[in-house]
């Protein structure tokens, strides 16, 4: 196959090609970039893949990086963007299940295609547009299959994270798992207790938010690898199940969407939603916000009528809140608790007409916790519309809160 006109990420990095190639070297576009720009969808990084040498890379340009040179990855910085570029290579012992004991640097394209983990990876491309496909991944473009690059159970001993990949990709592009590879993924399933969890959590989250996510779900109950998954078992196969029947042609558009929506689906309470969260090794900032939308989505739907104080303390996240009720929900209207929540008189402490400093200056009350607690009050009553947020209304009440106290 050849492509006439390469999409303009390509054409950008063709002068680095075309110095590879000058100097003697085989050089190519290969991996996800390929096959993205074969499908037809958005291209991110574009990789190369070379049998030149890192030093000899390096010899060639001016700005380079070593950002992975042990795996033989340098990245060429020309004109304000970077270019990883990775020497042929084998791997060859795999005693962890996920990492070789040894990269060989090779000068033949074929034994680096032959490493990659499926046929639809495993195509590279030249700087005249032709497609090398030694692996029948054009094929497989076409049938939209994933299936792996030679025996597929050897594939995963190497790199058990392989059949997170295998179940992501089908997620993300809509493909099928080709029978062996499904059943390899079924035989070797326990081999992803070998991997480290953020490793996993990258994949099911691409998965999540796949455009087929609901395929990716029935693939982990199907070949039973979500009984690997960090802090999820068996109990929970009904859950992913359910889970994968209410995303039928819906899409989970964010990390955080996705994963209130998997925390629903699995019931958990704010307990233990965090406990879980942290156990996949999430960042503090996905924990606060998938928290908070799942918090809010559990009294919602306890009692659909929720207060200004649980939107207000909800904040910005309602909109996760609104992306996960529309998946979940049969006719919600999203407009709801979007105009709920616009119309709060404040949104955050800080549009509250006093502060702790302005109280104590007047001084009602002298620093401590009942300045606290004060300041919260006042804040509820003015989220509650039963206080104006207005300094002076602010002030008098906070007096009589304090006559109250001393009582
Ligand atoms: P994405 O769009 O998610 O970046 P990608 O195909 O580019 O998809 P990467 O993880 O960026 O995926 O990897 C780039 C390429 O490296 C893959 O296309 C594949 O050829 C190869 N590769 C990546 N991870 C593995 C692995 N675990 N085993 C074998 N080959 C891999
Ligand atoms: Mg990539």
């Amino acid at each position: 196959m050849h492509i006439e006109s390469l999409p303009s990420e390509f054409q950008k990095a063709l002068p680095i090609l075309t110095t590879i190639v000058e100097a003697g070297y085989e050089a190519y576009f290969v991996g996800g970039s390929v096959r993205d720009m074969l499908l037809g969808k958005a291209i991110h990084d574009v990789d190369i893949a070379t049998s030149a040498y890192p030093s000899e890379i390096k010899a060639l340009f001016e700005k380079t990086v070593d950002t992975g040179i042990e795996h033989g990855t340098v990245m060429v910085l020309d004109h304000g963007a970077g270019y990883e570029i990775t020497t042929f290579r084998t791997e060859s012992g795999y005693t962890d299940y996920r990492r070789p004991d040894e990269v060989i640097f090779v000068r033949d394209l074929r034994e680096d295609l032959k490493r990659r983990d499926f046929t639809i990876n495993a195509l590279a491309m030249n700087k005249t547009g032709e497609i090398i496909d030694l692996f029948d991944g054009l094929l497989d473009l076409d049938k939209k299959v994933i299936k792996a690059v030679g025996n597929p159970s050897e594939r995963f001993h190497e790199d058990a994270l392989r059949m997170m990949r295998a179940i992501r990709f089908s997620a993300q592009l809509d493909f099928v798992i080709e029978d062996k590879t499904l059943l390899a993924i079924n035989k070797e399933a326990p081999l992803l207790e070998k991997i480290a969890i953020e490793r996993i959590n990258v994949e099911f989250t691409k998965m999540l938010m796949g455009q087929a996510a609901a395929k990716g779900l029935f693939a982990f109950t199907k070949t039973g690898l979500y009984k690997y998954l960090p802090n999820i078992n068996i109990e929970r196969e009904l859950d992913l199940v359910a889970a994968g029947l209410a995303l039928k042609h819906k899409q989970l558009m964010t990390p955080a969407v996705a994963w209130t929506f998997l925390i629903v689906q699995l019931g958990l309470d704010d307990k233990r939603a965090k406990l879980f969260l942290k156990q996949w090794k999430h960042g503090n900032d996905l924990i606060n916000m998938v928290t908070s939308a799942n918090h809010f989505i559990r009294l919602y739907k306890r009692q659909t009528m929720v207060t200004n104080w649980d939107l207000y303390q909800l904040g910005n996240n309602v909109a996760i809140v609104n992306a996960v009720l529309a998946v979940i929900m049969e006719d919600f209207d999203e407009n709801e608790l979007n105009k709920r929540y616009d119309m709060l008189t404040i949104k955050t402490k800080r549009e509250l007409a006093i502060t702790g400093a302005a109280l104590i200056k007047s001084g009602v009350v002298k620093p401590g916790p009942l300045m606290g607690k004060i300041l919260l009050q006042l804040e509820q009553a003015v989220v509650a519309k039963t206080l104006d947020n207005n300094a002076a209304k602010l002030l008098a009440q906070a007096q009589v809160i304090v006559e109250g106290e001393s009582k």
